[in-house]
């Protein structure tokens, strides 16, 4: 069975753009596989119908078998989601608690709770930030613990969207790191990035998106091979666009890296 079955998914938003126009796409089980395109492709919204963030106009979506719509639940349960914004963080709770409480969120009982906190607080190198203050945390602790948060309920899938946008090359480096264990550990892992060299570094296959279409999908090797280039960079020119290449570095310039990165809110 298929980690995620993704078929003709559109979706049209009320007030904006056809931001999906009918995607296929397979994500095999124990597969680290990522979505690389512009900002803009459709990347977000893919995953927000994934995670049943978004309602897709139409299509169907299958999370290890169960509908995503019609065994919401089910589907959900399998996947864990690691969002966009280090903001979706509380930043009233401490480390612990926040973990604890999204496996409350997904019901797992309390001694289940305190085992897999125990884990993950070990596996994320946070065992010492136990008792601190989300606020009080580095943009690379908080990172971390959004994933650890992902993972609590122990979904198969952990989708990531776009973990290390903004971040400086070192902090991005230890996010792969623990990326790449949690994948050998067994949990398939959907990657959205606008980054050539994650995608290049982290991914066993890969899918470019652009205007909310797949434009190519396979093995960075594959793809290369299949478009003469050298570089998955020179096979994104040629597939994807200098243009949308050129817009993407624009939108991270005015993005202001390491905006929110330890500066404290509060
Ligand atoms: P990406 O994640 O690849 O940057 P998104 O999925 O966020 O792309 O956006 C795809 C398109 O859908 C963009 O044109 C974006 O402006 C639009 N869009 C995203 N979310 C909404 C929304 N809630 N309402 C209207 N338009 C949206």
């Amino acid at each position: 069975m298929d980690a995620l079955r993704i078929t003709d998914l559109k979706k049209k938003y009320r007030k904006g753009p056809e931001a999906l126009k009918g995607v296929d796409l397979t994500v095999k089980k124990g597969e680290f596989f990522g979505l690389l395109g512009p900002n803009g492709a459709g990347k977000s919204t893919l995953i927000h119908c994934v995670t049943g963030l978004a309602v897709p106009t139409s299509g169907e979506i299958k999370v290890f078998g169960k509908d995503s719509q019609k065994e919401y639940q089910a589907a959900r349960q399998a996947v864990g989601l690691s969002p966009q914004e280090v903001m979706s963080l509380d930043w009233f709770l401490n480390v612990e608690e926040t973990l604890d409480y999204h496996g409350g969120y997904y019901g797992m009982p309390r001694k289940q709770r305190q085992r897999r906190v125990d884990e993950l607080l070990k596996s994320f190198s946070l065992e010492d930030k136990r008792k601190a203050s989300v606020r009080a945390l580095s943009g690379g602790m908080r990172r971390r613990l959004v994933i650890a948060r992902a993972l609590m309920h122990k979904p198969k899938m952990l989708i990531l969207d776009e973990p290390t946008a903004g971040v400086d090359v070192e902090l991005r480096l230890e996010l792969w790191h623990y990326m790449k264990r949690v994948n050998k550990q067994g949990t398939t892992i959907l990657l959205t990035t606008h980054y050539i060299e994650e995608a290049e570094q982290l991914a066993s296959r890969v899918a470019l998106i652009n205007h909310g279409e797949i434009v190519d999908i396979g093995t960075v090797a594959e793809l290369k091979k299949k478009h003469k280039k050298k570089t998955l960079e020179d096979v994104y020119l040629a597939v994807v666009g200098r243009e949308e290449l050129a817009r993407t570095a624009k939108a991270d310039a005015e993005t202001d890296p390491g905006a929110g990165e330890g500066k404290g809110f509060g």
